[in-house]
């Protein structure tokens, strides 16, 4: 069993080996903890100063990432390694027990709670670990989702633009090992208190992703997640071996592409039921028509076309048949030459 530790316990993060812990933090309601699995490797084969950090679990109804850091928890080797790589399967992990986004314990989305609170709620105070525990430990943060409830998406990994134009050749590179159809450039504007927010304003090689959705688990997704994280810790050497592609031989290279205005993340204008007409990562043209929202109450009419507001990739849609007026219904995404970013 891992062994229990306190939130403000000390933990020998430099131990040799492979060792598997729950951090306790204690419940707002009533006596007990959530119980955070957290594990560290410290390879035996030496020392690197690209230590890896690696979350699922940030949304608790998301699966590919849990499974994929948990399988890295049991199946990487310490005596094959180098360097320090840190797990968290199951970051929010109240979240997942319930199968839910947000935590039941607090109502906190975890991936808006950054950078945390060492008196707040358990979901801002685990966040404050993170941010003050884990962050100093490696440079290179992987926080691995799926669209839950809200969003279908194409399987793809994804970051903000970064002014930094060191930091944001590196993340693009790291971007490529997970071979997802796509990379998305995602607005920073659009949300506010993200982990990997926290982890990019501190210059870490801060890289999320979406692989799979609707609460169920994407076999392509989970490979992606642990493939592609294997591919990291080999391309910075804490692991032997070449980068492996995940997709069959004759795929094509990831397909990179930007939705960074927040004019592209398109509103539901009305409640609805939806109809897509076009899947996830397809290419559009202006004014095609994406899906349609259909009035019972006027059943004899024709139902609302969406159409596309421009041409470019819908890098995301609402995944639920039944779209609330606001909810994002759309993002739509230009594509971009890697070359502007790895240059
Ligand atoms: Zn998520």
């Amino acid at each position: 069993m891992p062994v229990v530790l306190h939130a403000s316990d000390p933990i020998d993060f430099d131990q040799p080996g492979k060792h598997h812990y729950q951090i306790a933090f204690h419940l707002d309601g009533s006596w007990g903890y959530s119980l955070v699995p957290l594990t560290v490797i410290n390879g035996r084969r030496g020392r690197s100063s690209n230590g890896v950090i690696c979350f699922g679990g940030t949304h608790g109804n998301e699966y590919e990432g849990q499974i994929a850091v948990r399988k890295l928890c049991v199946d990487l080797d310490p005596e094959a390694m180098l360097g320090r790589v840190i797990l968290l399967p199951q970051l929010s992990e109240s979240a997942c027990a319930a199968n839910s986004r947000v935590s039941p314990l607090d109502g906190v989305n975890m991936n808006r709670a950054f950078p945390g609170q060492a008196r707040g709620s358990v979901s801002y105070r685990i966040a404050h670990f993170v941010k003050t525990r884990i962050f100093p430990l490696a440079r290179i943060v992987l926080d691995l989702h799926s669209g839950g409830k809200e969003g279908a998406f194409p399987i793809c990994t994804s970051f903000h633009p970064i002014p930094d134009r060191a930091q944001q050749a590196e993340i693009a590179q790291v971007a490529q090992l997970y071979d997802t159809p796509f990379v998305f450039i995602y607005a920073s504007t659009m949300a506010s208190g993200l982990l990997t927010d926290e982890a990019e304003g501190e210059g870490k090689v801060t890289l999320g992703g979406e692989f799979g959705g609707g609460e169920t688990t994407s076999r392509w997704g989970v490979r992606h997640a642990y493939e592609g994280t294997l591919n990291v810790l080999r391309h910075y050497g804490l692991l032997e071996g070449e980068v492996l592609k995940v997709r069959p031989a004759g795929s094509p290279e990831p397909r990179l592409v930007k939705a960074d205005q927040l004019h592209d993340y398109v509103p539901c204008p009305r409640d609805g039921v939806w109809e897509p007409r076009v899947d996830p990562g397809a290419s559009v043209q202006q004014d095609e028509v994406i899906g349609c929202l259909h009035d019972f109450s006027e059943h004899g009419a024709e139902p609302l076309e969406i159409r596309a507001r421009r041409n470019g990739y819908v890098a995301m849609m609402h995944l639920s048949a039944r779209p609330l007026k606001g909810q994002t219904l759309y993002v739509i995404a230009d594509a971009v030459d890697w070359r502007e970013l790895t240059g």
